[in-house]
């Protein structure tokens, strides 16, 4: 029996642990006032900058369930209400509290079909709405998270279950990223068969070769891929749909077609000086170094490597946090990171107060392993000797809030030069490729050139649908996850 379509029995947790006031049984219901939070860590610095294995810990089970006990099961769960798949976090939590550890499963799998990846690369926007965050102390819900899909696969709670039964419907995926790996996962239970292709040599889209071993270890990808497998799922890879599969063959064969592409058109810094060897966009970088992770080898003439040099990487965010952590690790000379925006506020932010996602300054675990951080600064031209890159020239900006509060920038004049001799450009992602499948497909773009969804998860093509980056804009792992599983509904109905 497969243990993700027990919606049943989901209802029947969610009756028994929250609204049932005669049979209301919470775990410790004052256990926050007397435990605090207590975080895994990360393994210490010197020794995880030597390799590109996972930084972070585990606590053991019982610390684990303690952390567990500390969910105060609010009345309105607002750790639910920001978690972009809904996940059932009070319920959950209580199953681990008391040691149900097959059951916190089973509630956490009903509404996200791949936990054990948003347990360790999500940014956790339920912990930041947790009642328990005003006072800077939330539940560890992400890694509660990651302890028990990983407990559940120790205990072989997690098999493959095949549908039972065929629809004879056949669904083509293109893109194997989360959106269309949770699509392919819906669609394969409702007993339709699902093919997904991807353009690369690996399944996974950026969980593969974007986001760094380091925060997801690819075995994990792996297993997760066996079962999908063993259910009946097709992967072809090294399948660019558009150009080694024509569109017509792939709208011909199936009976619908699911957009999972990503946003993968990189944001550029067209300045002075751009074609100076040794600059390079993000993702080429990172995505090397996951393919010498998993045992290839990059030819010499096209390496982008760290080593030795001074690198800079420009932009502030996740992506950019990411080139700090695996330049590091290649033995960058220095490693600097900057960002046009003003630095965030420590702590609080009252522009974003609780339950919002706060804007606050985030240090991440590549942050904490030695970088130059600085903020409110623009880059005006790259400058070079004999072709190669020597550094930046920046100029300090100013942001002013006017009448409407919107922030407006000024230069100050105060310029400089940042010497460097490798520069990483991580500015996000502006859109998904056109040429090619979307171009030919002549799907509808919205003014941000994304995807147009006319119905949810419907592009303006007959019987093709869209989900994830390619119609959300360049976003978050969990919300590709909860737009696969939209469109796979939206998929499901049509058929
Ligand atoms: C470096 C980096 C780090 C990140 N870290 C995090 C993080 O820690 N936490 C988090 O929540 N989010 C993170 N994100 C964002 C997150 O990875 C994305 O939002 C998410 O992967 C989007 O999923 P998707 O399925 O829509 O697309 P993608 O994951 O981009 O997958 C799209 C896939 O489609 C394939 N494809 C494209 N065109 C074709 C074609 N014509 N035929 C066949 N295949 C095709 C691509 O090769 C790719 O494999 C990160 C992003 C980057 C770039």
């Amino acid at each position: 029996m497969r243990i993700e379509n027990y919606w049943a029995d989901v209802h029947f947790f969610i009756f028994n642990f929250q609204f049932s006031i005669f049979n209301y049984n919470m775990g410790n219901a004052k256990a926050f006032l007397t435990i605090n939070r207590k975080e895994a860590g990360y393994r210490p610095v010197l020794e995880r900058i030597s390799d590109f294995t996972e930084v972070e810990q585990t606590l053991n089970m019982e610390d684990r369930m303690l952390q567990a006990s500390r969910c105060m099961e609010c009345g309105v769960a607002f750790c639910h209400w920001s978690c972009p798949l809904s996940n059932l976090i009070p319920e959950w939590q209580d199953l681990l509290y008391k040691g149900k550890w097959f059951e916190a499963y089973r509630v956490l799998n009903a509404t996200n079909n791949f936990p054990e990846f948003t347990g360790r690369v999500c940014p956790a926007l339920c912990e930041k709405s947790c009642v328990l965050n005003m006072q800077h102390q939330p539940l560890t819900i992400r890694e509660n998270e990651a302890a028990i899909t990983e407990h559940a696969f120790l205990e072989g709670f997690i098999k493959a279950y095949p549908p039972k039964t065929r629809t004879g419907k056949k669904v083509a995926i293109v893109g194997s990223g989360p959106a269309g790996l949770a699509a392919a996962d819906m669609l394969n239970r409702k007993g339709h068969l699902v093919t997904v292709y991807e353009k690369d040599e690996a399944i996974g889209g950026l969980l593969r070769l974007g986001i760094p071993d380091f925060k997801l270890v690819k075995g994990i990808i792996d297993r997760r891929l066996k079962l999908l497998e063993a259910e009946g799922i097709i992967f072809v890879t090294n399948t660019e749909v558009g150009k080694d599969l024509p569109i017509n063959e792939l709208l011909s064969s199936f009976d619908a077609v699911c957009l999972t592409i990503g946003a993968g058109v990189p944001r550029d810094l067209p300045i002075e000086g751009r074609n100076l060897k040794g600059i390079h966009f993000a993702l080429d970088f990172l995505k090397q170094q996951n393919r010498i992770v998993a045992g290839q080898t990059i030819p010499a003439s096209e390496q982008i490597s760290a080593k030795g040099k001074k690198v800079l990487v420009i932009g502030g965010g996740d992506t950019g946090s990411d080139c700090v952590g695996t330049s590091i690790r290649q033995k960058a000379a220095s490693v600097t990171q900057i960002e046009i925006l003003p630095q965030p506020p420590v702590g609080d932010n009252p522009d974003t107060p609780w339950p919002y996602y706060p804007n606050i300054l985030k240090t991440s675990s590549s942050h904490e392993e030695g970088v130059t951080r600085r903020w409110s600064l623009a880059s005006k031209r790259f400058i070079g000797n004999k072709g190669k890159v020597t550094g930046v020239e920046v100029v300090r900006v100013e942001w002013t809030k006017d009448e409407s509060g919107r922030f407006t920038m000024k230069e100050t004049g105060v310029s400089e030069i940042i010497n460097a001799d490798l520069i990483l450009l991580s500015m996000g992602f502006t859109q998904p490729v056109h040429e090619g499948l979307l171009d030919d497909l002549g799907v509808k773009y919205d003014a941000r050139g994304n995807v147009e969804a006319l119905k949810p998860n419907e592009s303006s093509v007959a019987k093709v649908f869209v989900a994830g980056d390619v119609t959300t804009g360049a976003s978050l792992v969990v919300r590709a996850l909860d737009s696969g599983r939209k469109a796979a509904e939206a998929i499901g109905k049509y058929l």
